[in-house]
């Protein structure tokens, strides 16, 4: 029905999260009439993204340089250590302009069923800041609260428990966000005001 390079650009973009058949098609036949210049802008975008984009050496956020924007700024709170599941719920807490802390971001959850266990989170790496930051020579380089902020949902749950256990005997407070956000939704989709309270009434567990 349709020429080969118009079929493989539907085929590509029927691939991402919720595009389906129909509207992979509207978008191609969009790109088909848009000039050459702005349509190798996508083309250019996606190639960026994938050539320059990558984890932080540190925490795992999203970044250009070894460091993360947020890692390598000293005017951040270095006692307080956020951990999310992903780049974009670190980017919904930021988006509140009120968590002045570090993050760990584990890139993933506990999710049994699919078959991703502990070892396929970025769980060592967040162990061995909490070791480094013990160890530090002042008292204001030590982290003193890990803010566990994985999503409202069983998986999320699963993990914050998980990480609760493990983390129990690093000499630190460890808290989560308050309930109160949407059960089974997540941080990322959380209206400003639910997370903002989530955050501001975090409890010891
Ligand atoms: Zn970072």
């Amino acid at each position: 029905m349709y020429p080969e390079p118009m079929l493989r650009l539907i085929e590509e973009l029927a691939k991402f999260p919720g595009i389906g058949r129909k509207t992979a098609e509207r978008l191609a036949f969009y790109v088909l009439k848009t000039p050459a210049a702005e349509a190798m802008k996508l083309a250019y975008a996606i190639r960026d993204l994938k050539k320059k984009t990558r984890n932080c050496s540190l925490c795992n956020n999203l970044t250009e340089a070894e460091l993360c924007r947020i890692c390598a700024d000293s005017k951040r709170d270095t006692s307080l250590l956020c951990v999310v599941e992903q780049p974009r719920d670190l980017i919904a807490i930021e988006k509140l302009e009120r968590y002045r802390g570090r993050y760990h971001v584990l890139l993933g959850n506990l999710a049994l069923l699919e078959g991703i266990e502990a070892k396929d989170l970025a769980i060592a790496g967040l162990i061995a800041r909490l070791r480094r930051s013990a160890s530090a020579e002042h008292e204001q380089d030590r982290i003193r609260e890990v803010i566990l902020a994985t999503n409202p949902n069983l998986d999320g749950d699963a993990t914050a428990l998980y990480l609760a256990e493990e983390l129990k005997d690093q000499g630190v407070k460890i808290t989560h966000l308050a309930r109160g956000l949407p059960s089974g939704g997540s941080i990322e989709a959380a209206n400003r005001a639910n997370l903002f309270e989530a955050f501001a009434r975090r409890t010891a567990l």
